[in-house]
């Protein structure tokens, strides 16, 4: 049968490939969340052999089923098969948008984005006191969580690095628009130029990024090779951060939760434990950890499309948080901070932070 879609081009041998096995049923985050074994990897592989048989279509009666994966990679990390149904489920959401079907929380996200610049549309991010476009050895990208929802975990990133001495420079950027590639666009290029003119002219040779996301777009995709052509690093806050020495301690438990765009998509796990161990001696790991941990439910749209579903997987991490008797979570990515924060256990005992927040409380307490 002639090829219909893109993803029939690209993924078919590895959609055939799925055992049915059901591996993935137990780490996906969405069917912890909502006990319908459709939504798993596997239902979401069995539908799209239907499409690919030509026994179903792919229209808006699939949106359902299609939009509701937040791309962890849980399912690939635990699959047999090699089954990569994130990258899966990323084309057949372009094909979807190619045929006029998208889920309606993203229909025409791409054009908001050139509007706004940002996934929020809004008009100004918050104010972070800071000058902008300054000639400094780093350049410190915000991305639209830190810069539109956790503006206060920003700033005290920012006084930390303050705190710490470091060079660095804000500038007047863009949404790096990674995220269109997640709910069926393709990445802007003529943002991803801005965001690099800004980064340039700046004269710094690393950029560290406050966002997994962020990172993952600059390191990986084709749009910001010319970072790397002109010998701009780019590192996440994480990495950046495990070669001080900070000086303080706290005598709370302390747990971590890996971001799934910094732990399964970029391999960065110890980083970020490195840092904690030095201010945290009672650290301990959840049950799902590094290469297995649980994702928080915001990730691939998800968040914004099923919400209600969302929070339930944040709880079902936050539950993990509590088995272990953890006071305070840390975590590297904003969109997780949220998310979590936002999930609330009933009779909740610990806080939410980034790690850089965190950190930053404690140096502020110790001065
Ligand atoms: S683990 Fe892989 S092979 Fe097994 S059912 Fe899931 S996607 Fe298919
Ligand atoms: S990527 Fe994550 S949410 Fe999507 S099917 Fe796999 S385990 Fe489930």
């Amino acid at each position: 049968m002639e090829p219909k879609y893109e993803f029939e081009k690209k993924y078919r041998e590895q959609i055939l490939r799925c055992s049915r096995c059901g591996f993935c049923q137990a780490v996906c985050p969405v069917f912890g969340a909502t006990l319908r074994p459709a939504l798993n990897a596997r239902g979401k592989m069995l539908l799209l052999k239907e499409v690919m048989d030509r026994k179903i279509e792919l229209n808006d009666e699939l949106i359902e089923t299609l939009f509701q994966c937040t791309t962890c990679a849980n399912c690939f990390k635990n699959c047999p098969s090699g089954v990569e149904v994130a990258e899966i489920i990323k084309q057949v959401r372009k094909d979807m948008v190619n045929i006029g079907s998208c889920h309606p929380a993203f229909k025409g996200m791409n054009e908001v984005l050139k509007k706004h610049t940002n996934i929020y549309a809004e008009e100004e991010p918050a104010d972070f006191e800071r000058e902008k476009n300054l000639q400094a050895e780093l350049v410190y990208f915000i991305g639209c969580v830190g810069a539109y929802r956790e503006d206060e975990a920003t700033m005290a990133t920012l006084e930390l690095l303050d705190r710490l001495g470091v060079d660095y420079t804000l500038v007047d950027e863009v949404c790096c628009s990674g995220v269109l590639e997640d709910v069926g666009y393709r990445i802007n290029e003529d943002l991803a130029q801005e965001n690099m003119d800004v980064i340039m002219r700046t004269g710094a040779g690393t950029v560290i990024t406050g966002c997994p996301y962020c990172f993952r777009t600059f390191n990986n995709k084709p749009q910001y090779a010319e970072l790397k052509e002109k010998g701009i690093d780019v590192v996440h806050i994480a990495q950046f951060l495990q070669g001080f020495d900070f000086g303080v301690k706290t005598d709370k438990r302390v747990t971590y939760h890996d971001p799934c765009d910094l732990g399964r998509h970029c391999g960065i796990y110890e980083e970020p434990r490195n840092t904690i161990r030095k201010i945290a001696p009672d650290f301990v790991e959840m049950p799902d950890n590094r290469e297995n941990a649980l994702c928080c439910g915001a990730g691939g749209g998800v968040r914004g499309a099923y919400a209600k579903n969302s929070i339930a997987m944040a709880r079902r991490r936050l539950q993990q948080a509590e088995e272990v008797g953890a006071e305070v979570i840390l975590t590297e990515c904003n969109s997780c901070t949220h998310n979590l924060a936002n999930a609330k256990l009933r009779k909740q005992k610990f806080n939410i932070y980034n790690t850089t927040q965190f950190i930053n409380e404690l140096m502020e307490a110790a001065e």
